[in-house]
């Protein structure tokens, strides 16, 4: 096992190819390459699926949500506090980090947007103006920064699901293969993949293949319950209705008032 690992920026994969003893990578700019094993770790919105598998229409489905994310100064949020607010289909927070600024989230429910591109930042900020249109609290001074941000994210809230995680030597990890979105721990879980898939490896040293698929037997315990829940997480976090938010809002107020009185107690 080689004790480093090389990293390669500004490129990307443009073809990929394989047969029993390896795959056949070409990049944008690089010279092509073979490797033992190529496993996709590109998102989301992946390359090496689209090239395998298919374009993501197949497999990426948008769950009638979107968020966008942003820095922030940190005197929209001084606190240590998490600061929320909710709006019937709309979330809006601001989150402490360390160092002076802060992050704000927007999440909020909306249909499909027609010619929708997950790269066109200009159209990307249209649609947060027009979906926290006539917003409180400090809703209009976010919508401000998202007018100007340099450094804007957005997505549409999406579960990829695929029947199989690899083919030969090809296979994929982390939101690539199994997207949970944004509610289930997509970032732990990747990590927990990787780790799966690198036991897998050692355990099926001459035979990547199985390796592979034992990863995928494994690892899909993990990521299909996490799937399974979105719809709760999804009504906790943003509830559709004004009711829904009043709910909510309450059931956390008890939440947090029990475990200060406990915290108390004990
Ligand atoms: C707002 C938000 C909050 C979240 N909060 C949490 C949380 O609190 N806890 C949690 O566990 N998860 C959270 N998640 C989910 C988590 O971010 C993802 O599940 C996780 O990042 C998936 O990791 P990944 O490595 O599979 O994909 P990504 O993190 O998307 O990484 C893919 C990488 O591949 C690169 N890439 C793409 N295409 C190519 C290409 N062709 N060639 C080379 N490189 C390429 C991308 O630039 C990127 O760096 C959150 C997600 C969002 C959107």
């Amino acid at each position: 096992m080689a004790d480093s690992v090389e990293i390669i920026y500004g490129d990307s994969n443009a073809t990929l190819g394989q047969d029993g003893g390896g795959g056949d990578v070409t990049f944008e700019w690089g010279t092509p390459r073979r490797f033992d094993l190529v496993i996709g770790t590109d998102g989301q919105h992946s390359t090496v699926r689209r090239l395998v598998w298919g374009p993501e229409t197949g497999f990426v489905t948008h769950r009638g949500i979107y968020v966008a994310t942003l820095p922030v100064e940190r005197e929209l949020n001084p606190t240590t506090d998490v600061l929320l607010h909710g709006m019937p289909g709309r979330l809006a927070s601001v989150h402490p980090v360390r160092g002076d600024g802060g992050i704000a989230a927007l999440i909020w429910r909306g249909k499909p947007v027609p010619g929708y591109d997950h790269r066109d930042t200009a159209q990307h900020k249209n649609i947060v103006e027009q979906a926290y249109a006539g917003g409180g609290w400090i809703v209009p001074e976010l919508v401000e920064r998202v007018r100007d941000a340099e450094d804007l994210y957005f997505d549409t809230v999406s579960q990829v699901r695929l029947d199989t995680w690899s083919g030969g030597r090809i296979g994929l990890l982390g939101d690539a293969t199994s997207s949970v979105s944004l509610f289930g721990e997509g970032s732990s879980l990747a990590m927990a993949g990787a780790h799966t898939l690198a036991r897998t490896l050692a355990e099926h040293h001459d035979h990547p293949e199985q390796a592979l698929q034992a990863y995928e037997r494994a690892h899909r315990k993990l990521t299909a319950p996490k799937q399974n829940a979105f719809a709760t997480a999804a009504t906790l976090m943003v509830p559709a209705t004004r009711l829904g938010v009043a709910l909510r809002d309450n059931g956390a107020r008890l939440v947090t008032g029990w475990q200060r009185l406990t915290a108390r107690a004990s």
